[in-house]
């Protein structure tokens, strides 16, 4: 059958061959065996589901989970002369009743259908006197509390296998750890499923990270490396979003917002202006990008750091789809936890205690002297056995360290000796800067040999430092204020026999800052 799905795949896409994984979810899919199909953003997960649909006998459903990526998907299928539909909120009742009528009639291969719709007895009734050849659960992670994008919706799903014995259920994603796989195969109540998970390495992905000092200054020096060729600049918040768009626009670039907080039609001709590239730039949250398929993207931006890497990993890789070089930059800033913390404050305990496991990973990655690509795999569960990637800021030795990182580390770290390990990062940060405040003040802290030791530089920086020394594994955060304390390798670098790694600040001193501002 394999064979027929090949034809399928020369007759109606144009393509020759699958790609290797393709082959094995495709299989499973002819064999109605139920599946976890895992494969990074432009893998190509939707063949893996299209092609068995169109080459089994009876109708495919396809559980999505928003309307926009529906219609692109539907409007591609009839393009290629596949008979596909949707049935979701945004058609008319006489739309939906034809669309009806013509499953119905058997006239259709593949339903698209939110997971809402498809559990209302109307639908179940429909589909149940209906031939279907496979279930596909499109953007899979959305089961499970530890994935980055839960959707109480998709939780209603686990009746399926209830609901529809028969017929076999397909899990699609780009991206889930170990615990999102099992928790999708479980909550999906997926019987004996192939699992397949393809490499999450992005080879062609070079990336960097630096923290955020100059933002518009950080930001162009990206853009300017790649003028005119298309690229997303990513905020935490729409209020970044304009502001920088404003910025980007008054240096001369021709650059659009994309936020939720848009009207509807600016936010979808924004979009288009940038996928029909009468833009390059696009300015956005995490709201831009699910179901975008621009092969030609640049370089992507964080001008904060992302809620989870997971989250990373996709907004990362929608740069380079096609292959071809493409720069991943990442600036962060201290504050970023704080605000990502306050953005996920309303949810409820468990997806909350989760998200905050996930933002914790997220603030020691961008804080680690470690391979990018060898840590998002090891994330994922993967190893990268190369020695250098040749393409990351560590690997290419194009991170710029301190000069004076042994003197910078040695003073920080006998300022904490000081502090009697009973402090934390901010306020130990607050001392060695020189800060007059009342808590330092009251403590006597003003006192210590160790104050204002690094006074020409900024918290920021001097908290930035910490956080670095604590990814090496010379200072830890401990008990329930986070106090740091001394590793013994502290006890080295203090003798001189080890010298750490610190990041050269971008922005050098308090006077430059000054001066800038
Ligand atoms: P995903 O859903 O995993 O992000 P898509 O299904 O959108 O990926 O596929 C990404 C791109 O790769 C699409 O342009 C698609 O047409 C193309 N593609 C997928 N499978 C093949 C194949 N076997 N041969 C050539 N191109 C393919």
């Amino acid at each position: 059958m394999i064979e027929q799905a090949t034809e399928a795949l020369k007759k109606y896409w144009g393509y020759t061959t699958f790609r290797p994984l393709q082959t094995d979810a495709v299989t499973a899919a002819l064999d109605h065996r139920d599946s976890l199909v895992v494969l990074p953003t432009g893998g190509g997960k939707s063949l893996c589901y299209q092609v068995p649909a169109v080459t089994l006998p009876g109708m495919a459903v396809v559980v999505s989970p928003l309307i926009s990526l529906m219609k692109d998907q539907v409007d591609a299928l009839q393009q290629c002369g596949i008979p596909a539909a949707r049935l979701d909120s945004s058609m008319t009742p006489p739309h939906r009743q034809a669309v009806t009528s013509c499953i119905t009639a058997g006239k259709v291969k593949l339903l698209y259908i939110s997971p809402e719709r498809l559990l209302t007895d109307p639908s179940i009734e429909m589909l149940k006197s209906t031939k279907l050849s496979l279930i596909a659960i499109d953007e899979a992670h959305c089961v499970s509390m530890w994935g980055h994008d839960f959707r109480p919706e998709y939780r209603q799903l686990d009746r399926l296998k209830e609901i529809f014995p028969d017929v076999a259920v397909h899990a699609y994603t780009a991206t889930a750890t170990e615990r999102v796989r099992r928790d999708i195969v479980d909550q999906l109540n997926l019987t004996d499923p192939e699992i397949l998970v393809g490499s999450f390495d992005r080879p062609n992905l070079i990336y960097s990270i630096a923290p955020l000092n100059d933002r518009l200054a950080q930001v162009r020096k990206v853009i300017d490396a790649h003028p005119s060729d298309p690229g997303i600049v990513y905020c935490i918040r729409r209020k970044d979003v304009d502001t920088l768009t404003a910025e980007l626009t008054a240096a001369g670039y021709k650059a659009l917002p994309y936020h939720a907080g848009l009207a509807d039609h600016i936010r979808k001709f924004n979009q288009e202006a940038f996928i029909y590239d009468r833009v390059n730039i696009i300015v956005a949250t995490v709201a831009f990008g699910m179901g975008i398929d621009k092969s030609n993207v640049r370089y992507v931006i964080h001008t904060g750091m992302p809620k989870s890497l997971e989250n990373y990993q996709q907004e990362s890789g929608r740069a380079g789809r096609d292959g071809l070089d493409a720069h991943c930059a990442l600036f962060y800033a201290d504050k970023d936890y704080h605000t990502w913390k306050f953005l996920l404050r309303d949810l409820e305990p468990e997806p909350k205690r989760a998200a905050m496991d996930k933002l914790s990973q997220a603030y020691d990655f961008v804080h680690s002297f470690r391979c990018r690509h060898k840590s998002l795999s090891a994330y994922f569960g993967q190893t990268l056995e190369k020695s250098s990637c040749a393409a990351c800021d560590m690997c290419l030795g194009t991170i710029e360290t301190l000069p004076e990182s042994l003197i910078t580390a040695q003073k920080i770290i006998s300022c904490i000796a000081r502090l009697e390990q009973k402090y934390p990062a901010d306020y130990t940060a607050r001392v060695l800067i020189g800060a007059k405040d009342k808590d330092i003040t009251a403590n006597d802290h003003h006192e210590l040999t160790t104050f204002a030791l690094l006074s020409d530089r900024t918290r920021g920086i001097v908290r930035d430092w910490i956080e670095q020394l604590a990814n090496q594994g010379h200072i830890k955060k401990t008990g329930p204020y986070r106090n740091l304390t001394l590793t013994q390798s502290a006890g080295q670098i203090l003798k001189g026999d080890l010298t750490p790694r610190l990041l050269k600040p971008v922005r050098q001193s308090r006077s430059t800052v000054k001066q800038v501002s």
